[in-house]
């Protein structure tokens, strides 16, 4: 094994494995270190997203979103089904299914393109200096010296653990233990309802657990436009999941319970009479969360409880004192705008470094940084990072909120447009939400774009595009759009900015607003 590289990466997660990629791609000589392994004891490439992140918890939301559309929605459309159940072993099987596919595809791929993979930990000292340790097989693990011209850091992040609720991997449990119950908990807890929360609490809810999100904070998802966060606390509300904002959470006690099989099995069966289906009760124990709210100090029990309370960059033990490389006052790695760090030759992105986690965000940063390296000019553009919340409807927003532009007492004008009003989302059984636009008021430049309802996962991907492209409101409604499509909402909602659309009745719904 060569001990000198030309980039040498440390991660490979979605940051990583792109970086990585692409630098091979453009001809660097490249290795990729990874530590992860799974539950098994094995590598495993993909990071957080593929493991048990992006991925894996999209297979289990669209599998318990198809359980409720066929248990609840299929006969409105002529379709009927009785006894449909839930088989969550089966449906845990398939997402680790999809992960191992993919996981195995990113070994593939950084093969293909002769990228060493070398499986264990990265430690960065003087001089880029990495010290790599072997996963050992057996045999005493023994550290390696590599240095590389370039590092890029892409180490990414992990859950943060709050003192009042220490895990224990069994009743309370971080993210990447609420995608592993083998059956619904009965009531079922959730700290903090940001989009990890809420996605979690969307599929044990589907799949029949009491949900009840405790959150600090007295907004509902602040990042968001607020009038797609109050449509969005409208429908979770409607779906039965209980979101308490101003629930500051300071203590939780585990009281064992007698060891004994859940009474609930595992296959679900069709919803009681309370909308849910059968949950399991807890005789595995309890957990006792205490938390204040401008009522006072309460309390309250659950059988199982997720802490979702955010995630911090994964730093530990990456850097020897002489690396160069500094942290922020948040514990990120300190970056500029190119994903320098303070050391020479060392980038750093995705997760560990400041901006949204967000893999799209990382995936970006990697492929820049390696460009750049190669000497090209490529950059990310921060300003157009798309969010998507993945829950039913989706929620998928780009570019500045409408609360943001009142701040800044910028004058904009507003087109919306109700799914309700779609032809497309009324053949398909689910006219939920809206699709908002943002334009200036003066220049008709599109500042944001804001969708709720089915698959805002996909629509905002034009938004971007178009923002992108520096596209004005009227572009947009200049442009052609397939039909029935859902996206032709977005093309209304653009016509609708100059009081144009044809689908709602016309108010010039774009006067110019500000604060
Ligand atoms: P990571 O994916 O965390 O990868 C970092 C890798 O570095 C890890 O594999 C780690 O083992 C390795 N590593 C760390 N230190 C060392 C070391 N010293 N030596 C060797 N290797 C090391 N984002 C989205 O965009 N869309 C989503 O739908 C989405 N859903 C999510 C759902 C959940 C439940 C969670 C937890 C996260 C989700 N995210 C989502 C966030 C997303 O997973 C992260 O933003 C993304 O994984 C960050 O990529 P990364 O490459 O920076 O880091
Ligand atoms: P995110 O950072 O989007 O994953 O969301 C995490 C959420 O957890 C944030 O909205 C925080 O306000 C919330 N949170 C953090 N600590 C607590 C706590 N002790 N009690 C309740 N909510 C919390």
């Amino acid at each position: 094994m060569s001990n000198n590289y030309q980039v040498i990466v440390i991660g490979a997660g979605p940051a990583g494995y792109h970086a990585a990629i692409r630098a091979a791609q453009l001809g660097l000589s490249t290795a990729i270190i990874e530590k992860w392994l799974d539950a098994s004891g094995k590598s495993a490439l993909g990071g957080t997203c593929l493991n048990v992140g992006c991925i894996p918890s999209k297979a289990l939301l669209e599998a318990s979103h198809k359980f409720v559309e066929a248990r609840d929605h299929f006969a409105d459309i002529g379709i009927a089904v009785s006894g449909v159940k839930m088989d969550i072993p089966r449906m845990l099987a398939k997402k680790n299914e999809v992960v191992a596919k993919l996981t195995g595809g990113v070994a593939s791929l950084l093969k293909a393109n002769k990228v060493t993979i070398l499986e264990g930990t990265a430690k960065i000292g003087a001089g880029r200096q990495v010290t790599f340790l072997p996963h050992s097989s057996g045999k005493q693990a023994k550290a390696e010296t590599l240095t590389a011209d370039h590092i890029i850091i892409a180490t990414g992040s992990v859950p943060v653990e709050i003192p009042p609720c220490p895990l224990d991997g069994k009743l309370v449990v971080d993210s990447t233990g609420a995608l592993e119950f083998t059956e619904a908990p009965k009531r079922l807890g959730i700290i903090g309802a940001g989009i990890i929360g809420l996605e979690l609490g969307s599929v044990w809810s589907r799949l029949g657990s009491e949900v009840v999100m405790l959150e600090a904070l007295t907004d509902f998802l602040p990042a968001a436009d607020q009038q797609v966060a109050k449509e969005a606390a409208r429908q979770f509300k409607q779906q039965g999941m209980d979101i308490r904002l101003g629930a500051r959470v300071t203590g939780a006690e585990v009281s064992p319970g007698s060891a004994g099989k859940s009474q609930s099995g595992n296959l679900l069966s069709r919803k009681g009479k309370s909308g849910k289906a059968k949950a399991a009760r807890g005789q595995g124990g309890q957990v006792t969360v205490s938390w204040s709210d401008q009522e006072g100090d309460r309390q309250e029990s659950f059988d199982k409880l997720i802490v979702a309370v955010g995630r911090k960059p994964c730093t530990a033990d990456l850097l020897a004192g002489d690396a160069g490389v500094n942290l922020d006052d948040r514990g990120f790695i300190q970056v500029d705008d190119y994903c320098m760090t303070d050391a020479p030759g060392i980038h750093a992105v995705g997760d560990v470094v400041r901006g949204p986690m967000l893999a799209h965000k990382g995936m970006e940063e990697g492929i820049m940084v390696v460009e750049r390296i190669a000497g090209q000019k490529a950059q990310v553009n921060y300003d157009l990072v798309p969010s998507v919340v993945y829950t039913h409807p989706e929620i998928a927003w780009v570019g500045k909120t409408e609360q943001e532009l009142k701040a800044a007492g910028d004058q904009f004008a507003v087109g919306q447009f109700p799914l309700a009003a779609s032809g497309r989302a009324m053949a398909s059984n689910d006219t939920t939400g809206f699709i908002k636009l943002l334009a200036d008021a003066a220049t008709d430049r599109i500042l944001g774009v804001h969708v709720i309802g089915a698959h805002a996962s996909e629509m905002i991907a034009e938004a971007v595009i178009a923002m992108e492209f520096g596209a004005s409101a009227e572009d947009l409604a200049l442009t052609m759009f397939a039909h029935p499509t859902l996206s032709e909402g977005l093309h209304e909602a653009a016509l609708a900015v100059s009081g144009h659309a044809i689908h709602i009745a016309n108010k010039r719904s774009s006067k110019p607003k500000s604060s």
